[in-house]
């Protein structure tokens, strides 16, 4: 599942509510995915009665037509992987796919070994502006809003937007600290058992007036539809708030102190855009490059102009200056 695009672009209107990792259309070629995904990926590629899906292990080295394969946990979405390949005259590339770099990635045999001839980067937030606070802290914000807002209102419906997969410690964490079920639409549900993980599986719930905490699709979380969708609650809630988990809400202004987000109120609806995300900020592509010290770098997202590309190669050459 290591593809580039996909939420690696910048924000637009999903087609269809699928992942953020832009899968691509039904294809009659094999496909492989990291184990963990590979039910939800069986799903998407499953064509008539073959199924051409091929799921691998992470950490581990598979010979194909020559070629050393081997996919790295990408600390993005479940199922995620960086891919390495060793060839056989020995050159070594690497495809992030979508991930976020992190220092316990570096602790990897295979991106200690030397040096990476080619690397494909996943450069979506590849601009110094996104310093992003670490997943842990937005987590905890969430939860201490959550927990404030219920005190004020007991009958707050806390409401998650995520595209198909991702974002599920967000909501995971609010359920643990809650003591609450997670509800969400059968079609996630199926996603989200596909996983095979437990923590989560135990508490995804199928009635939606059994649960305080709502899982909806990222574009449905706006005031309009968070106010339609409260009334078909049958006055069970009295008020929503709501949370947009994504990179693309971070603000310069705001910075790493997530006490300063300002949430957007309409009537019983309130709505807050928290900077969790999934893809590398600027520091940690930088952390990440200096580390494998590539000779070659392509960034994967955001190069659909020539400036946008020049200014991502010349960070590269300073990251990697005297390397
Ligand atoms: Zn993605």
């Amino acid at each position: 599942m290591a593809t580039a695009g996909g939420d690696g672009d910048p924000p637009q209107p999903f087609p269809a509510e699928l992942d953020d990792n832009g899968f691509p259309a039904l294809s009659s070629s094999p496909a492989a995915t990291t184990t963990s995904s590979s039910g939800f990926a069986e799903d998407f590629y499953r064509s008539g009665t073959d199924c051409y899906i091929c799921p691998l292990e992470l950490d581990t080295e598979y010979v194909i037509e020559g070629v050393t394969v081997t996919l790295l946990e990408a600390n993005h979405c479940p199922g995620a992987a960086l891919i390495h390949f060793r060839l056989s005259d020995g050159k070594t590339y690497l495809h992030t796919g979508d991930f976020r770099a992190s220092r316990s990635m570096q602790l990897h045999p295979l991106l200690q070994r030397g040096r990476i001839n080619l690397l494909y980067l996943d450069t979506t937030y590849c601009n110094p502006k996104y310093k992003f606070p670490p997943q842990e802290d937005v987590i905890d914000f969430v939860v201490s809003t959550a927990r404030r807002y219920l005190k004020k209102q007991p009958k707050t419906l806390i409401v998650v937007g995520a595209y198909s997969i991702g974002k599920e410690n967000v909501y995971l964490a609010i359920s643990q600290a809650l003591e609450v079920p997670i509800y969400t639409d059968a079609s996630r549900r199926r996603i989200l058992h596909s996983f095979g993980w437990t923590d989560l599986s135990k508490r995804i719930c199928p009635c939606n007036q059994s649960s305080p905490l709502h899982v909806l699709p990222l574009g449905s979380v706006n005031h309009e539809n968070l106010k339609k969708y409260l009334g078909t609650l049958n006055q069970r809630f009295l008020a929503v708030l709501a949370f947009r988990p994504t990179g693309w809400t971070f603000s310069e202004a705001t910075g790493k102190q997530l006490d300063l987000i300002k949430p957007r109120s309409n009537g019983s609806v309130t709505i807050y855009g928290v900077p969790y995300s999934e893809h590398s900020s600027f520091t940690e592509l930088k952390d990440f490059v200096m580390f494998v010290r590539p000779l070659k770098v392509i960034p994967t997202v955001n190069v659909g102009n020539a400036a946008s590309r020049d200014k991502m190669q010349a960070y590269f050459r300073e990251w990697l200056k005297g390397s």
